[in-house]
């Protein structure tokens, strides 16, 4: 996150947690509060969410998006969605309507309006910030100064710059029922191939919530968090003993020194414990208890 992000992170995020304890304090669920801090940032240009995401190769906005409840396993996905303002809240109608648990393209934003969404056009997704960003990176790309996994196959260690991938955002909850919830929406990777799926919308990957053990979402590269499903992994160190704040921070060690990745976790315990680890050079974000809301950047 450059320093000239740094005041709307924060703008974004007092708004999510704001919308999410609201929601916790009328009696919602955890699953409620996930799905309204994460609408909330969705609609914030800010973040590689809803509107103002990164865009595809081809100058699309295409997005993805998970939510899971932890009381009873159910989840909702969504992927490579084009034409829906919040993908959180279209997984949330799959994780409350549907049989299945994930729907991908137009076959999401079919289903999405059958339960009374709007569908909108691509380009009210997309800010002049992201066509400029998208123009830059090809222009670099092509005076071969990107060292890009896209055109080129899988590198076993790759590690590209966290510059191209990052404000995906995230929410967990734990309600007064005791039952936990995770979240991730995102657009993605910088100038991703259309069609592309990273780890946030797939379950175990970027985002995963189990009551039994806990409540995680990821940020970073989502190729090499996706082949550690290191959502999964993190949540069943805590089942095996480990606190959460050790199973945060190993996670992302092993996500570094396994496949040479980058990225953050936020995960909660049913207990209320919570952590926080990333190996980027910054992460943002907040918390919200009945002591009040906290928030920050932490720094590597
Ligand atoms: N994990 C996301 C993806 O690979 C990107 C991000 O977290 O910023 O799609």
């Amino acid at each position: 996150m450059p320093d000239d992000a740094i005041a709307a992170h924060n703008t974004g995020i007092h708004a999510a947690l704001t919308a999410g304890w609201s929601a916790l304090q009328r009696g919602g669920t955890a699953v409620d509060a996930v799905e309204a801090a994460i609408t909330v940032m969705e609609d914030d240009d800010t973040f590689d969410a809803g509107r103002g995401s990164f865009l595809t190769r081809d100058g699309r906005v295409q997005l993805d998006a998970l939510l899971m409840s932890g009381s009873d396993l159910r989840a909702g996905g969504v992927a490579c969605v084009e034409r829906l303002r919040n993908p959180i809240q279209a997984a949330r109608l799959v994780l409350e309507k549907s049989p299945h648990v994930y729907f991908v393209g137009t076959g999401a934003e079919r289903f999405a309006t059958q339960h009374g969404m709007r569908l909108v056009d691509n380009t009210e997704l997309i800010v002049p910030r992201e066509r400029q960003r998208l123009m830059d990176f090809q222009i670099a790309e092509a005076a071969g100064h990107k060292d890009t996994t896209f055109s080129g196959k899988q590198n076993e260690k790759v590690s590209p710059s966290a510059q191209e991938s990052h404000d995906t955002v995230g929410a967990v909850a734990l309600d007064q029922y005791g039952n936990l919830a995770a979240g991730t929406s995102t657009g993605g990777t910088l100038s991703k191939a259309p069609g592309r799926v990273g780890d946030s919308s797939l379950i175990g990957c970027g985002c995963y919530a189990d009551n039994l053990s806990a409540a995680v979402s990821l940020t970073g590269w989502g190729e090499p968090i996706m082949k550690l499903v290191l959502g999964k992994w993190a949540v069943d160190r805590v089942a095996a003993g480990a606190t959460p704040q050790q199973a945060a921070s190993d996670a992302i060690d092993y996500l570094y020194t396994r496949l040479g990745g980058h990225g953050g976790i936020i995960l909660l315990g049913p207990d209320g414990s919570i952590s926080l680890a990333h190996n980027t050079p910054r992460m943002s974000w907040g918390l919200a208890t009945p002591e009040g809301l906290q928030q920050g950047v932490t720094r590597n």
